[in-house]
């Protein structure tokens, strides 16, 4: 099993509970196969949905569980597209704004979901817009968004720097990315786990995860301070227009 069936079979015990029994199988026509015995469920699973986003396996966990009768759309749509998986959109990316001046975001996001989501995840992404107010001293940079609305993953534009290592944008989409594969998860108590341990599994299961970490950690000053200037260069732009 790779690190998105894992994640996808931890997924699903969490969901499902101590009572079910998780297979994942090559079947190309039976896609989902449930046997219930006495209070032990047997599920069979294409491993496929291993690479499903977080709405189409909330569907299924939902239709595992019995609480609906009827295959989800979300579901179905997968099932119908998993035999060929639909590329990136290009055409909807285009509309917004992708390439910066150092960094083409169209480009990371195509590279990332290939490396690490099987090509399968379809969403938007685009540079942010330089916020409006910003502190002049410290403070937090919020450096990704996934907009699950939307299907938008948006970057901080201070990222777009030449001493910015793109191998660091890459880290920031595919922290997005997988925050669009995993959906909201909800813990024992209710509680909302954005970054729970199978996020930060999958999380570390990014190349060169450790040298990234340590630079952000070694340059978040230097792009909070990039940060300030995009806010008056931005002003500027507004002006020009
Ligand atoms: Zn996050």
């Amino acid at each position: 099993m790779d690190l998105l069936e894992r994640a996808f079979v931890e997924t699903l015990k969490e969901r499902l509970g101590a009572g079910a029994s998780i297979t994942l199988t090559n079947n190309r026509r039976t896609f989902i196969s449930i046997r219930r015995l006495g209070g032990l469920c047997q599920i069979r699973v294409s491993r496929r949905f291993a690479l499903a986003d977080g709405p189409t396996v909330d569907g299924l966990v939902s239709y595992l569980k019995g609480e609906t009768r009827v295959l989800p759309k979300a579901v179905r749509g997968f099932m119908n597209s998993a035999s060929s998986p639909e590329p990136l959109k290009r055409k909807s990316l285009k509309k917004l704004k992708t390439a910066g001046e150092f960094h083409d975001l169209a480009e990371i996001a195509d590279l990332v979901n290939s490396q690490y989501f099987g090509g399968a995840l379809s969403f938007r992404i685009a540079w942010g817009k330089a916020p409006a107010k910003v502190k002049r001293r410290g403070g937090s940079i919020t450096l990704g968004s996934y907009d699950c609305g939307l299907n938008l993953v948006r970057i901080h534009p201070a990222l777009d720097m030449a001493d910015v290592p793109r191998r660091f944008v890459e880290f920031i989409v595919h922290h997005e990315l997988t925050h669009k594969k995993l959906g909201a998860r909800i813990g024992e108590n209710g509680e909302r786990r954005v970054h729970g341990p199978v996020f930060r599994e999958m999380e570390r299961g990014f190349e060169d995860y450790e040298t990234v970490r340590k630079w952000e950690k070694e340059n978040i000053h230097f792009i909070l301070r990039a940060r300030r200037k995009l806010k008056s260069s931005s002003g500027d732009a507004k002006a020009s227009k």
